[in-house]
């Protein structure tokens, strides 16, 4: 187990034999189809068992806990990286903890990476599951990228100060408000480091545009607009977003440009401002 730096993040590789037992149980409480034990194993005692620390550590935890440092790194190297991890919550501890390939169909319909956060009964604190390995995502090798630590760097910010997801209404592309908020914070993680190509929305397929196209789609969306709008609103991470010159690709800063576009393309309609401003 290792700390990051002095923030309240730990990366922790369990004592292996853990899962084999929990992998044992799950095994003969599923052939007994007892569900509510299943159930507890694969989320409370999982929750319990990624915390606990190795007293002996091989190779490859030390390995795994030197590749997260080396992402975490780059993360904290780039401005808006630096300002999502000053702003933790010191007191709620983020366990950054190994994803493998085997667990991922299970654990996560096959995604890259995932974050939990836990109750008392399963040791409190949030599980953040991440490799930044290789690894067969839908037939192809991908490493795992800062941008996706990134991602989930934002959602254990704000299951941290707010405890657990805000469960909030379908968004279309993003399904809900936090994956919405981690996508455009991803966007401006990867404006920050100085990319030009960002994530068109958070739903499969996902593909890469510029700037200047993705500010025409949200300028489209009356919807999505709102959104920034409210995020900017409601939360004090975002709203200290809304007021930075930096990164270029800042939609919750450009919010009102985006109103501007809407309205001048609503002209039509007999539309003069922004419904609700
Ligand atoms: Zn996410």
């Amino acid at each position: 187990m290792r700390q990051y730096k002095d923030y309240p993040i730990y990366i922790n590789v369990p004592p292996p034999a853990l899962k084999a037992n929990r992998d044992k149980n799950l095994a003969e409480q599923g052939a007994k189809h007892n569900f509510r034990e299943t159930a507890r194993l694969r989320n409370v005692q999982k929750y319990l068992d990624d915390i606990q620390i190795d007293p002996a550590p091989g190779a490859i935890a030390l390995a795994f806990e030197s590749e997260v440092v080396k992402h975490l790194d780059l993360v904290a190297s780039r401005r808006i990286g630096k300002v999502t991890l000053d702003s933790l919550n010191p007191s709620e501890k983020v366990w950054i903890i190994p994803l493998s390939p085997d667990e991922r169909p299970d654990d996560c319909n096959n995604c890259e990476a995932y974050v939990r956060s836990t109750t008392a009964a399963g040791g409190g604190g949030i599980r953040l599951y991440y490799s930044p390995s290789q690894s067969l995502i839908r037939n192809k090798w991908v490493i795992s990228s800062d941008d996706t630590l990134y991602h989930e760097l934002v959602h254990a910010l704000r299951f941290g100060w707010n405890g657990s997801p805000e469960n909030s209404e379908w968004i279309e592309d993003y399904d809900n408000k936090e994956e919405f908020i981690a996508t455009i914070m991803e966007n401006l993680y990867v404006s920050s480091r100085g990319g030009r190509q960002f994530y068109s929305h958070y739903r499969p397929p996902v593909s890469m545009v510029s700037k200047q196209e993705l500010y025409e789609r949200y300028a489209k969306s009356e919807n999505l607009i709102r959104w920034f709008k409210r995020c900017t609103f409601s939360d004090s991470f975002i709203w200290a977003m809304a007021r930075r010159n930096d990164p270029p690709f800042n939609p919750w800063r450009d919010r009102e440009e985006l109103e501007r576009r809407w309205v001048k393309a609503n002209q039509k309609r007999g539309i003069k401002k922004f419904p609700g401003s």
